[in-house]
């Protein structure tokens, strides 16, 4: 089995799988209850926040949420909330994930001004960051961009946005969905007053994400119940999880080199293929985004699934419905419907690729009219 779909969700790690199970098995107490039981569960929770920070290279608070689709909206729906006064303007980007863009879309109905950024030409490169810093005026509550996209690997620099934001207007938040850059782009270059991240796309488990968030930035809680996690998100904390997606953090390794030198590879041998159209462009090397002209993205997928090659249809973000964030990179509608993303992980090696590009010849010499 060749599994490139990465982006989409990782193979949990065996320290993983360990750490979960032996939770599970022996550390089961509530991290609210008094007795031992209750301060080992907390311990857990007290150590998993000290790795995300310290994989961050943030001072802050963490908290965990049922991943990085919760993290958003209990951001994006928290902080106007919290800070009633700082104006009415959302600055975001035209690529968002639907965690993000699907919130926007609800607050431009409750009366928000979004202003979505577009990403910069492929032959234009640069001006996008500076794009962004030019949307945001007095009015700007906040600004929400992501670190990598998800489709096409594309990078913004978001440590450059937020500190250019903070000297045009203090009391703009600075949200980063971080969720596919988080270990797999070098560490500590991040900077927002919130992130969202989320352990499924680093070999940890299902259903655990976290916000982190800077030193007195407030938000509205989501969710009311308990009070757990000093009532910003109530309810029971998964410490099973939580304990997963620590060991994920520890247990992932500096992938650049090995990404960067698989992303040459694999351009490579496809340029040696018949009309194949590269989409991504500064992206993170560990996803590339391309158009096997002639071949449509399911025709395709399902081909290489027959040899148990996974990867993924490259404009979809979910089940058969197209998101239009490759049409915001200047890929033309007809060479979108052709889209494969391929994504690698820590267990990808070069045979792997050079059985992907064996797989895609095989299937133009099929499929392609
Ligand atoms: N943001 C990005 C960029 C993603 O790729 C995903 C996953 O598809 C999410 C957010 C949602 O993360 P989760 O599955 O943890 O809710």
């Amino acid at each position: 089995m060749i599994y490139l779909d990465n982006s989409a969700t990782t193979r949990p790690f065996d320290s993983v799988i360990t750490a979960v199970s032996e939770n599970m098995a022996g550390n089961f107490g509530n991290a609210s209850s008094l007795h031992k039981m209750g301060i080992n569960a907390e311990k857990v929770i007290k150590d998993a926040k000290a790795v995300l920070t310290g994989a961050l290279g943030l001072e802050g608070e963490i908290l965990f949420t049922s991943g990085a689709t919760e993290t958003s909206n209990t951001v994006l729906f928290g902080v106007p909330k919290a800070y009633k006064h700082n104006g009415k303007r959302i600055v975001t980007t035209s690529f968002e994930h639907p965690s993000v863009e699907n919130p926007m879309k609800k607050l431009c109905e409750a009366g928000y001004e979004i202003v979505r950024v577009k990403p910069p030409k492929r032959d234009e490169p640069g001006g996008f960051e500076e794009r962004v810093i030019g949307a945001v005026d007095d009015n700007t509550l906040m600004v929400s961009v992501m670190w990598v996209n998800n489709e096409t690997g594309f990078i913004t620099d978001v440590a450059k946005i937020y500190n250019a934001v903070k000297r045009k207007n203090p009391k703009t938040i600075v949200h980063c969905d971080a969720v596919q850059g988080f270990m797999k782009l070098p560490g500590k270059t991040l900077r927002a007053d919130l992130i969202s991240l989320s352990a499924h796309k680093i070999h940890g488990p299902k259903g655990i994400g976290a916000m982190y968030a800077a030193k007195g930035v407030r938000f509205e809680p989501l969710l009311f119940g308990g009070g757990q996690q000093k009532g910003l998100r109530s309810g029971t904390e998964p410490t099973d999880l939580i304990a997963g997606f620590a060991e994920a953090v520890r247990s992932y390794p500096d992938c650049s080199a090995k990404y960067a030198e698989l992303s040459e590879r694999l351009k490579n041998r496809l340029s040696g293929l018949p009309d194949i159209g590269i989409n991504s462009y500064n992206n993170a090397k560990n996803i590339l985004n391309f158009s096997v002209r002639g071949v449509r993205s399911e025709i395709m997928l399902h081909f290489l699934e027959e040899r148990e090659i996974y990867v993924s249809s490259g404009s979809a973000c979910s089940k058969g419905k197209t998101s239009g964030v490759l049409a915001e990179f200047g890929v033309p509608d007809k060479d979108a419907d052709c889209a494969i993303r391929v994504s690698m992980s820590p267990f990808t090696s070069e045979s792997d690729i050079d059985a992907l590009v064996e797989g895609i010849s095989d299937g133009i010499k099929r499929f392609r009219r």
